[in-house]
């Protein structure tokens, strides 16, 4: 990328999205034009310096408007959130197809020609994700199609087109298959949460109401692995700069149970919780990891932050937003634990 091309980042407002916009700042690209649909008071990292714009992309003319100029587009933009939301709003996540589609139109009609689409582990079949034990889910098992009902069907989708508006329009199209990013400036309350947020804020809560005990969704024993969001950054980084055409995981493959990250969470703390195991609460898979073998191969790297280095980070910044710089809230606390 030229440092005087104008570079879109849709869903800027968003957690990975601003995380990108303060990369390519830093990496002195001077033309950055931010695109979100909630007001920019919500927007996790918004910068002056930058072309700030509130726009629904769900509709045609503002990702026209959006795109106008532009050299690369990236496309974070989605009705998202952890499996909370995403199991209990299958009709929402799947319009999200709507940004997708007109945005590549857009970036049809007015000749952008490099365009990021940010898909999802949740792309994987069901039947591959059975067993907490599993390998790293390899690029090529997304086929046979069973994905993530709902979410995991758009994400899907979305990836073809991207591929068809390649072969069929010219567009480079790169597309990243994150697995639970995780890290400062995201959602950790208000339903949309991901797991390592949302244990770092019920830990946080236990220490102040001094409960005692955590609620954990599912038996504890699922697995996930968890990208720490500067590997998730680098990564986007080294594919848009790549020639990597397919779909491709952007993940880290240390694979962890639910319980594990509880336990490192409460580490962190200093605390040790009475655990409550929700068995009817959405949790999603049996248990999945990424396999890295795709991602070395094409751009020499992986996600390499462990799990420890990146939540002590995560948990320092929900904390201040929870605790803030009281240092009567926080004498409490540390009384507390
Ligand atoms: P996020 O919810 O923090 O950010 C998404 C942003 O998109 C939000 O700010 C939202 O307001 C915006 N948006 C939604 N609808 C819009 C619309 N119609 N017009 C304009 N903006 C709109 O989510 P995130 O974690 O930053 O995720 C970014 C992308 O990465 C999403 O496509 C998501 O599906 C994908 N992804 C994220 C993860 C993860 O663990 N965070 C994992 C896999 C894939």
């Amino acid at each position: 990328m030229r440092k005087n091309d104008l570079v879109v980042v849709c869903g800027a407002g968003g957690f990975i999205g601003g995380a990108l916009v303060a990369d390519l700042r830093r990496r002195g690209v001077r033309r950055i034009r931010a695109v979100d649909c909630k007001p920019q008071s919500a927007w996790f990292q918004r910068f002056d310096d930058v072309d700030n714009r509130v726009l629904d992309l769900q509709r045609r003319e503002a990702c026209v408007e959006a795109l106008q100029g532009a050299d690369a587009c990236y496309n974070l933009a989605a009705d998202m959130g952890g499996m909370g939301f995403i199991e209990l709003n299958k009709a929402r996540c799947m319009l999200s197809v709507l940004i997708n589609t007109h945005l590549l139109e857009a970036a049809r009609t007015l000749g952008v020609p490099r365009f990021f689409f940010a898909s999802s582990a949740c792309v994987y079949p069901g039947y591959r994700q059975q067993d907490p034990d599993i390998p790293g889910l390899a690029e090529a098992d997304a086929y046979p199609a069973d994905p993530e009902d709902g979410y995991g069907w758009e994400k899907l989708f979305s990836e073809r087109m991207c591929r068809h508006f390649h072969e069929d329009f010219g567009i480079e199209c790169r597309i990243a298959r994150f697995h639970n990013v995780y890290g400062p400036f995201g959602t950790y309350d208000g339903g949309r949460e991901k797991a390592p947020a949302a244990i770092c804020r019920k830990v946080i809560d236990a220490r102040r109401t001094g409960s005692g005990t955590i609620e954990i969704w599912g038996d504890g024993q699922q697995t996930r692995s968890f990208m720490y969001i500067d590997d998730c950054i680098e990564g986007i980084g080294r594919l848009m700069d790549s020639d990597v055409r397919d779909p491709i995981n952007i993940g880290s493959d240390e694979m962890v149970t639910i319980n594990q990250l509880v336990s490192v969470v409460e580490d962190i703390a200093g605390v040790s919780l009475r655990r409550e195991y929700q068995l009817s609460a959405p949790k999603g898979v049996r248990g999945r990891s990424s396999d890295n073998m795709m991602i070395r191969r094409e751009l020499g790297w992986a996600p390499s932050t462990s799990l420890r280095a990146g939540i002590e980070k995560t948990y320092a910044w929900i904390f201040e937003q929870m605790v803030g710089d009281s240092p009567a809230q926080r004498d409490r606390l540390a009384r507390a634990s």
